[in-house]
């Protein structure tokens, strides 16, 4: 293990990009090429507050790679927002939607702002002021944002109505993630959760794990977390714990994520559930389970607590959770571990099910959404898995190399302008 393990997700990309490069055999002209972003663009939003004050927030987007499509990805509002961060996301999603195999390249945006302390009005003004901003370098053709952390269908609804006033006609396709009345799709919002217990019950299949009898823990009881637990626990399986950015909880017994929810609807946060135990977020990694999904931030598996990990399957919800100094660790401890560019991807793969939708004026069925979800979840897993047995590595760098090959290819194919 390294002492000096880096905290960068951009470095974590980068490392995990040189190590597919080398088992790819790759030209390293074109390895150059996926360091770096195409377009950066950073916006300083002035914001008029409820108390009369201006703020200043500084909006990010950043567009890493477009050889497979127009730009994806979502808009995150958090205090930790910086632009090293938003260049992985941004590097991530074009991983991701090549793993998941859409006709997107990768991108994304912030604000570095704590939206948990403004109110509706202040999101609503700073989201117009950011949305208005970067107008000129989004579009249905080019880029596509869609929710991320502390975004929903809310901020997707103003983005889209500001970029149509400024157009002078309605664009549904210029986001996903929106609301069902102006383009939304019925099983977007679920999406990212759906994926990801798909993507767990064809790891458990691989481990000849009973879906039926396993137990699982979620970190982050947001979106992605309570849609996972909900699907999982609908197949039989049994939620032990869950925390959210305030603490956790830990019942033997189970855990209800349904009557989870409804305790953190009313009450803002999920401990002091009724029955449970109150636990850290770190004995909550640390939890004895058969699957533990990671659903808040980055770096919360890392060279200091993977050896402490005691489950068998992780399935990445969030983006970028593990350190890849963890992930050495978790691999020799014959963890599997199904990396975010894979076990979230329901979620850009559903916006993408929105967009075809929005761009053919048309509307699918929930069921029919679910089917084309799950079989391209369940090709995608086995994709992946099986590029993971031949070259004996784990399964991100398996993602990675699928993703890669792909975009490379592309790349040629395309060649160098001018
Ligand atoms: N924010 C989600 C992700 O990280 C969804 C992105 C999208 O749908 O464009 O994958």
């Amino acid at each position: 293990m390294s002492t000096k393990e880096s905290k960068n997700p951009f470095d974590s990309y980068v490392k995990n990009l040189e190590l597919c490069a080398e088992k790819l055999k790759l030209d390293p002209g074109i390895v150059k090429r996926l360091k770096y972003p195409r377009r950066i663009l950073i916006v300083s939003c002035p914001v008029k507050m409820d108390n009369g004050e201006i703020e200043v927030f500084t909006g990010y987007r950043v567009q890493f790679n477009e050889a497979r499509g127009p730009y994806k990805g979502g808009i995150r509002y958090h205090p930790n927002v910086n632009l090293d961060e938003v260049k992985a996301l941004a590097a991530w999603m074009t991983i991701k939607t090549a793993v998941i195999d859409i006709p997107y390249g990768g991108a994304k945006g912030g604000i570095t702002c704590n939206p948990l302390k403004m109110s509706p009005g202040e999101i609503e003004r700073m989201t117009r002021r950011y949305a208005f901003m970067i107008k000129d370098f989004i579009g249905p053709y080019i880029d596509v944002p869609a929710p991320d952390v502390y975004t929903s269908g809310r901020e997707m609804a103003w983005i889209m109505d500001t970029y149509s006033m400024a157009v002078g006609h309605k664009v549904p396709e210029v986001v996903t993630g929106k609301p069902l009345e102006i383009g939304g799709s019925l099983g977007r919002e679920s999406s990212t959760g759906r994926g990801l217990a798909i993507c767990t019950r064809e790891a458990c299949k691989k481990l000849n794990i009973d879906i039926k009898n396993a137990t699982f823990a979620v970190q982050g009881y947001g979106n992605v977390g309570i849609w996972g637990a909900q699907i999982l626990a609908s197949w039989g399986a049994k939620m032990i714990a869950a925390s959210d950015s305030k603490g956790g909880v830990y019942d033997s017994k189970g855990i209800d994520p349904k009557k989870l929810l409804e305790h953190k609807e009313k009450t803002d946060k999920v401990q002091g559930y009724p029955g449970a135990k109150s636990i850290t977020n770190e004995e909550l990694l640390t939890t004895k389970c058969d699957i533990l999904l990671p659903c808040a931030l980055e770096n919360q598996i890392t060279g200091e607590n993977a050896a402490r990990i005691s489950c068998k399957i992780i399935g990445e919800g969030a983006n970028g959770p593990t350190t890849p100094d963890a992930d050495e660790i978790l691999y020799k401890n014959n963890i599997l571990l199904l990396p975010d560019v894979l076990a979230n991807s329901g979620g850009v793969l559903g916006s993408y099910f929105e967009w075809l939708q929005n761009l053919q004026r048309d509307t699918w069925t929930e069921e029919d959404f679910n089917k084309k979800l799950l079989d391209k979840m369940v090709k995608a897993f086995n994709g992946v898995y099986d590029m993971s047995q031949k070259y004996k590595v784990n399964l991100r760098t398996g993602a990675y190399m699928i993703a890669v090959k792909r975009i490379t290819d592309a790349t040629e194919k395309l060649g160098l302008f001018p």
